[in-house]
């Protein structure tokens, strides 16, 4: 009986181990370390120091990652092996992440200041189910024979759609890089990565892994550099199949524009959200929605793209709840993410805490009322850090009623009756999650079937799993990632009909 891992406790461990952690640097292009043309740092948020420098690659040099993956799948063994075989070499690699979990969490944390608790249980936990989910799906997947009659034989089979593109964010980068490649890679398509170059280190260790579980080389291949040089290329190339990007809507928009204006390829795409926490007056535990509410707005400080960053209230029990959730914001206090202890780390970057500072300031021109936090914090430690920050008396059509901040400000608003707070949840291009809390069943089911959202949870927030899909509505996206049904994204249908005549 294997015993389950448990998450070492001891900050002194963690920051002995960044001490001597070794930080991966080259590409991974054709089984081999690749040293691109170019050099971008990776600046870590804790405290602003330069990590390493990681290679980058030129247009060339994403022509070779995309050869090396075309050559993979039209002449390689992956998408002609036995969907076991493959199931067994993703198996092992996922065995190797979990053996190398507290390195790969902690490259994380550095690379993108995710505390580091959550580094290594959420995302390495999400990652290795994720590579076992898809690796368990491979020889599940069938055909189908559809009742034409006697004189004719159709048979509709999946086959893989290719090479597949997949450009991600920093803000989960190995969860989301994961929730792509893995069922991508499970029916015999071919990958090449491109991590944000604000947290490739994580992705390009894992890439290693797959190279170690026996993945044949070129199957898997990552790239590095910036959405305009790498993310453009591979936006943009013809021998691209599909491409896989979770971002924000704006670049979002970009990759329509690259795929409309080189081969047609298929566009997936996973963008913002500015999701409505609905509360009534009937909730049945008013003590777990406010934590929910506090939780959804700093977890990961913010940097979440189901962050439940509107928080509608019944007016009825608006003053009272709200101050329960200050109450509880309040104890999301900043610090070092590689102490265990530490919930809210710091923002990405000082550019995205500018970003996020100039959110807010807005919101106070705008005449939103602020409840809490709205400052930098730990400039000493040279971090990126910023306090939980909460406004009321925010007007629906503000721009932080309307706008992605992706970072820890909300934005609470009042609603008369359900009507109301549809109409109010309604109210923004996005439509990634929603949550609402209720006694009625009625109302929870009316409410949650009215909200446009790819996800809703009722009397909970971020619940879910693997088994279930997740993707948005309207601009927040198309398509969907988790489940049997992120295998869509990277399978063609093809009819073979033959006449028995
Ligand atoms: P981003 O859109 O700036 O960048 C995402 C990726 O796209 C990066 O790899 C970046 O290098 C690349 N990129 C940027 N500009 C590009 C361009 N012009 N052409 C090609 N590639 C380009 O997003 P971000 O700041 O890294 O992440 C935050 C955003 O991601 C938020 O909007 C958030 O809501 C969204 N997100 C969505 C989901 C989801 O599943 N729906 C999950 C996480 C994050």
């Amino acid at each position: 009986m294997t015993t389950a891992p448990v998450f070492p406790e001891d900050s002194a461990y963690w920051h002995g181990l960044a001490e001597r952690v070794a930080l991966p640097a080259a590409m991974l292009v054709d089984g081999r370390e690749d040293d691109g043309d170019g050099a971008l740092p990776v600046v870590s948020p804790r405290n602003g120091s330069v990590l390493v420098e990681v290679a980058t690659a030129s247009d060339a040099d994403v022509d070779r990652a995309v050869a090396a993956a075309r050559r993979a799948f039209d002449d390689g063994p992956w998408p002609r092996m036995k969907p076991r075989e493959r199931a067994a070499v993703m198996l092992r690699w996922a065995d190797l992440v979990e053996r190398d979990r507290d390195h790969v969490a902690l490259l994380v944390s550095l690379e993108m200041g995710k505390p580091i608790r959550e580094a290594w249980t959420i995302e390495l936990r999400a990652l290795i189910s994720t590579i076992r989910f898809y690796a368990e799906s491979a020889d599940k997947e069938a055909g189908e024979l559809p009742a034409v009659g006697e004189d004719d034989l159709a048979l509709v089979v999946r086959q893989p759609s290719g090479v597949v593109a997949a450009i991600v964010p920093w803000n989960f980068p190995l969860t989301l890089a994961g929730w792509k490649i893995a069922p991508a890679l499970s029916v015999g398509c071919a990958v090449v990565l491109k991590p944000s170059e604000l947290s490739p280190l994580s992705a390009l260790h894992v890439a290693a892994l797959a190279l170690e579980a026996g993945m044949p080389p070129g199957v898997l291949n990552i790239v590095n550099g910036t959405g305009i040089t790498a993310g453009r290329a591979l936006g943009l190339h013809r021998d691209v199949d599909v491409l896989a990007f979770t971002g924000s809507t704006d670049v979002g928009r970009h990759f329509l524009r690259y795929a409309a204006d080189s081969n047609l390829k298929r566009v997936w795409l996973e963008l913002g959200g500015k999701s409505p926490n609905i509360v009534f007056a009937d909730a049945p535990d008013v003590d777990a929605a406010a934590e929910a509410a506090a939780w959804g707005i700093c977890f990961n400080s913010g940097q979440m793209c189901t962050a439940a960053s509107r928080l509608l209230v019944e007016g009825s029990m608006l003053e009272e709840f709200t101050d329960l959730v200050l109450a509880k914001v309040a104890t999301w206090t900043a610090g070092d993410p590689l102490d265990p202890g530490t919930r809210l780390g710091p923002l990405v970057s000082a550019q995205h805490v500018a970003r996020v500072a100039g959110h807010v300031e807005r919101a106070r021109e705008q005449g939103a009322r602020l409840r809490a936090g709205g400052e930098r914090l730990l400039p000493s430690t040279g971090g990126s850090y910023y306090s939980a920050t909460v406004f009321d008396s925010v007007a629906p059509d503000d721009d932080l009623a309307q706008q992605e901040v992706f970072g820890p400000v909300l934005a609470v608003m009042s609603f008369t009756d359900a009507d109301d707070a549809v109409r109010l949840a309604r109210n923004t291009e996005y439509g990634l999650a929603a949550a609402l809390w209720t006694s009625d069943l009625r109302t929870a089911h009316r409410v949650s079937r009215a909200v446009p959202a790819g996800t809703v949870w009722v009397n909970c927030y971020e619940e879910g799993d693997l088994t279930v899909p997740f993707g948005g509505f309207k601009a927040s996206g198309n398509g969907r990632d988790k489940s049997r049904h992120a295998v869509d994204k990277y399978t063609e249908l093809k009819t073979i009909w033959m006449s028995l005549s």
